[in-house]
């Protein structure tokens, strides 16, 4: 059996926690528990302030999407409640497949009833009466335990025609992804369960109006959903009060790589890359950062002062992204590395679109050359990979082909690559 996600989180148990504080404590199995632990106060508060007010509360509590975009959660809750076309879904994307993000895994693992119950709120909020839970393919111990926390949730009346009594009727269903990293894009995501090929589409129309089988539907990270329980039950301001006024509230971070301490942590947004790293134990000889995964870019060691917040890592000329921080020393030959990440991308290209489905090709190749000279790059490689990165980024239709150059590009341009 695979190891537990629980043993990657270092601060299992420290009462400050707020997304993970009942990772590691709650039996992950028992709904009884999950109550004990103040599990379902927030559905009781929902239903207590009806559907407007919710998303008035998740609006003023300034969430914004955890999967890597950084969307207003409660704009696009506004957006779906406000479509007069019927039915409205919601869509919950578990298919957690960033390179060096494993945070969702650990929610759903440790603390599967709360996903149910904020999906339960999310729906209710948005006028959904059927949800999907899409869930990567490579994570059997979550889809066990969600299986089991539904089963239960609906014998006991959380799930059902009659969610408590109020006559709200919602049911979730899981959908299991096949590997294809595409499959995370929300609206390839979306064609994967409607039975086509893991496919994106092209946007406009965004999902809040045309998503799954056509209709209004709200696509929400795990991390983000899970974040809407403390938005009830502390209440807006208080939640809005944690982190800095443009990133609010708390985050999980992916820490792995040259680091004593592997694991998922919870920090107000605010703290420094710095800060986060002598949580996990940075190791001497640090050389670099990747933030926000593969898609993400590399930063330098004597850039840890970057603050972990959306507009923070913006201004440094980085990402976020769903919270990846790899830590890489001396050791790991650079030019590997980014033909490593090169190969990914070329991998999970769908291959719908000529600049992202020629570009990832040609990038590999170019990084294939320079690594088979340990690193020298010829005349004519960099000027390159220049060409095509550009071209992926403004001409591809979807976020994979958008992104495929940006951890190649951050090596050339801020660790020096290839000099
Ligand atoms: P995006 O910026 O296109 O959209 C973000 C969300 O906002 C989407 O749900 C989109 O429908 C919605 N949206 C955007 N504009 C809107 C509008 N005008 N009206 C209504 N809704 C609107 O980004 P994306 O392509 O969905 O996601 C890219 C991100 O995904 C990247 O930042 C990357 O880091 C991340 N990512 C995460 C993982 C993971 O495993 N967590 C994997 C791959 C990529
Ligand atoms: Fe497919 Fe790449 Fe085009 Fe996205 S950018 S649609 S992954 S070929």
């Amino acid at each position: 059996e695979e190891p537990s996600a629980a043993a990657a989180v270092p601060q299992c148990g420290d009462p400050s926690l707020t997304l993970l504080r009942r990772v590691g404590v709650v039996d992950p199995a028992s709904l009884d528990d999950y109550r004990a632990h103040g599990g379902y106060t927030a559905l009781r508060r929902a239903f207590a302030l009806g559907p407007a007010g919710v998303i008035r509360e998740v609006t003023d509590s300034g969430l914004a999407g955890r999967g890597g975009a950084a969307f207003p959660t409660g704009r696009k809750w506004q957006a779906t409640a406000a479509q007069p076309d019927r039915p409205h879904y919601l869509v919950c994307n578990a298919d957690e497949s960033e390179p060096g993000t494993f945070k969702d895994r650990v929610l759903m693992e440790g603390d599967p009833y709360a996903l149910v119950e904020a999906m339960t709120v999310a729906a209710y909020a948005t006028g959904a009466h059927k949800g999907y839970l899409y869930l990567r393919g490579e994570y059997p111990r979550a889809q066990r335990r969600l299986e089991h926390a539904l089963a239960q949730a609906r014998a006991r009346g959380f799930l059902g025609e009659d969610v408590l009594g109020t006559g709200y009727a919602f049911d979730i269903e899981i959908r299991r992804g096949a590997g294809a990293y595409i499959c995370g894009e929300e609206t390839a995501l979306f064609n994967s369960i409607e039975g086509y090929r893991g496919e994106p589409r092209s946007k406009p129309p965004f999902p809040v109006e045309k998503g799954l089988f056509g209709k209004p539907t709200v696509e929400n990270n795990v991390e983000t959903l899970v974040n809407v329980l403390p938005i009830l039950t502390m209440g807006a301001p208080a939640y809005a009060a944690i982190g800095t006024g443009a990133s609010t509230g708390p985050k999980l971070f992916c820490v792995s790589g040259s680091v004593a301490r592997p694991g998922v942590y919870e920090l107000p947004f605010g703290a420094t890359l710095g800060e986060l790293l002598e949580l996990a134990g940075v190791r001497a000889g640090l050389r670099a950062v990747l933030l926000g995964g593969a898609a993400g870019g590399f930063v330098r060691a004597d850039e840890l002062d970057i603050p972990l917040t959306f507009e923070g890592t913006r201004e440094a000329g980085t990402t976020l992204g769903s919270g990846v921080v790899m830590a890489f020393d001396g050791t790991v030959p650079l030019p590997r590395l980014l033909l490593r990440i090169a190969e990914f991308f070329r991998d999970e290209s769908c291959g719908q679109c000529v600049p992202c489905r020629v570009g990832t090709v040609r990038q590999e190749e170019a990084l294939h050359r320079i690594a088979e000279r340990s690193g020298a790059a010829a005349a004519g490689d960099v000027a390159l990979l220049r060409e095509v990165g550009r071209t992926m980024r403004d001409a591809s239709i979807c976020g994979l082909g958008q992104t495929a150059w940006n951890a190649v590009e951050s090596a050339i341009d801020r660790l020096g690559a290839y000099e």
